[in-house]
């Protein structure tokens, strides 16, 4: 079985100094915590395992270590660590000072390649809100040239580096962890393929496969994404979730805020439509197109539930007694 189900999870490990915003990324990724909250959050200072696979597609795991952590200490077992690791997150305050930071990169990176060649290395640019547009393409530069000199330094530049400049403060961090996570999918092509396929077959100008609980998207389709689709499609979701979970939650049966039934159709008043479906327990398609595409709403669903059918066989998920579709009912 692949990466994605069952016990060989990809696992995502956080690094950065300390106060960097690792726990504060997490907590608002993962755990629905508002930005602001995070100004009283306790610095980390120990490693925690933070295992969302039970309410995640996206079954990882997060490693957050304490800035001074010492891998020549012998109870740092990298091995173990880095051994099962898909990528490395390492989380740069890009509002500080960072010489340490790039030092402590470059002693991860080096570490981290010689258990693990095939780990795949992403640098978050972190706290980008407090800077300009021109400072923060500088900043970026600055990083991404330093960080690279210094493996080139140490005859390291086969290692690659991915840069992302991101803050809790927009959608930029869902948007990187988006980017990390496809990364992570060895089926990505096949959804961008499904995806295609669902819009040209059904005038839908973007649509987006997104992991409920946490907003990444872990596949779209090839057109260029553009941050307020892609804001307006997160937007949605939490509407949805919030309205399920204040109308659509009753005690005695236990029913969940996302379930099969799960679907929505917001139009705006510019003529845009924005139609939610639910795809899998933790998946859902969020798709925009123009309210006169959507005229044919019979076209759209009865695409979209050939395009539900490729999903679940992709990742093998339909259950053999699973014969009808199941038409939608409103959320
Ligand atoms: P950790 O020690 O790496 O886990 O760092 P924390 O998550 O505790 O964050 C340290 C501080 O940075 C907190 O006061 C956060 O509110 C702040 N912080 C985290 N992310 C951001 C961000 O994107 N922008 C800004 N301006 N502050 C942030």
């Amino acid at each position: 079985s692949g990466p994605l189900s069952g016990e060989q999870k990809p696992r995502i490990l956080l690094m950065g100094l300390r106060r960097s915003g690792k726990s504060s990324i997490q907590k608002v990724v993962f755990h629905k915590m508002s930005p602001n909250e995070t100004l009283f959050l306790e610095s980390t200072n120990k490693i925690i395992k933070d295992d969302i696979s039970n309410s995640s597609f996206v079954q990882f795991q997060i490693w957050d270590f304490p800035g001074q952590i010492d891998f020549f200490d012998p109870t740092f077992d990298s091995d173990m660590i880095f051994g099962g690791c898909g990528a490395l997150v390492f989380v740069i305050d890009a509002q500080d000072e960072y010489n340490d930071a790039l030092n402590r990169l470059h002693q991860t990176v080096t570490k981290a390649y010689k258990v693990n060649p095939s780990i795949r290395f992403e640098v978050f640019i972190h706290k980008v809100d407090g800077l300009s547009d021109d400072y923060k393409m500088e900043t970026q530069r600055d990083i991404h040239q330093r960080a690279n000199d210094d493996l080139a330094d140490s005859g390291l530049d086969q290692i690659h580096l991915s840069f992302h400049l991101t803050s809790i403060y927009d959608h930029s961090i869902f948007e990187a962890f988006s980017k990390v996570v496809q990364k992570l999918i060895p089926q990505l092509p096949t959804l961008e393929n499904l995806l295609n396929i669902l819009i040209s077959n059904s005038a839908i100008e973007k649509a987006f496969l997104f992991d409920v609980v946490s907003k990444i998207y872990i596949a779209t389709d090839f057109s260029p994404v553009d941050m307020q689709s892609y804001e307006l499609c997160c937007d949605m979701i939490d509407v949805v979730i919030d309205v399920s979970c204040i109308y659509g939650l009753h005690e005695d049966t236990g029913a969940a805020a996302f379930d099969s039934q799960s679907s929505s159709l917001i139009k705006l008043t510019n003529g845009t439509i924005l139609y939610l479906r639910e795809v899998t327990k933790f998946l859902a398609l969020v798709c925009i197109l123009r309210e006169a595409s959507f005229d044919r709403q019979g076209v759209i669903d009865y695409n979209f539930l050939c395009f539900r059918e490729a999903i679940q066989q992709v990742f093998e998920l339909r259950s053999k007694n699973q014969v009808a579709y199941n038409s939608s009912s409103q959320a």
